[in-house]
């Protein structure tokens, strides 16, 4: 698993597309999962601030998905406990909109399977949004669709929206994310941390 870390750690696959972007930055993966983690957090890509912290969720969605599931900061943080792995470990840039870029394909495509072979089995899987839905679930349909399709996948998964602020419409749009998946999913999260 060292290994593997390492590997990712030292990836520069992306460079010459990261170098294209506004920001020109190199790529920088945050590596977060350890073999007997009890729920992984499958996401999207760091944003800007994480790659600057090298921490995941060190921004405000963190905050939010933080909430989502129930916990504090300490164990979110708990490797022994939580893994995170997105659908890509670095930063894409942003696009003309200032909003992130989608995650690079490349990055999945090279480390996904192998990461999630050394985590085993984890009982508890959030896919937090469209791109680890379609990995993990196989299902193209709108978030919208698949986040109310809950429970289709619980108790081992649940599809959430992003935690982004960009969302704060869609979740006063949805009240039953909140009324209805949420209290399961803390149940859940807490079942399988102890
Ligand atoms: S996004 Fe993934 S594939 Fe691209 S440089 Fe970072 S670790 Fe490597």
């Amino acid at each position: 698993m060292s290994a593997l870390i390492s590997r990712i750690r030292a990836c520069t696959l992306c460079a010459t597309r990261f170098a294209a972007t506004a920001t020109a930055h190199a790529p920088r993966p945050v590596v977060w999962f350890r073999p007997g983690a009890k729920l992984l957090i499958a996401g999207q890509a760091p944003g800007a601030r994480v790659h600057a912290s090298g921490r995941p969720f060190t921004d405000p969605s963190g905050d939010r998905l933080r909430d989502w599931l129930g916990i504090d900061e300490a164990t979110f943080y708990d490797l022994d406990r939580i893994a995170v792995v997105p659908m890509a470990f670095c930063f894409p840039g942003y696009d003309a909109k200032k909003a992130d870029l989608p995650p690079p394909p490349v990055c999945a495509k090279t480390w996904h399977d192998k990461v999630m072979a050394n985590l085993g089995d984890v009982p508890l899987t959030v896919l937090v949004g469209a791109h680890a839905q379609r990995w993990h679930l196989g299902v193209r349909g709108p978030v919208t669709q698949v986040v109310a399709g809950w429970r289709d996948h619980a108790p081992r998964l649940f599809p959430l929206p992003h935690p982004s602020w960009r969302n704060t419409g869609w979740l006063k749009k949805n009240p039953w994310f909140e009324a209805d998946l949420l209290p399961v999913l803390r149940g859940r999260v807490q079942e399988v941390l102890g």
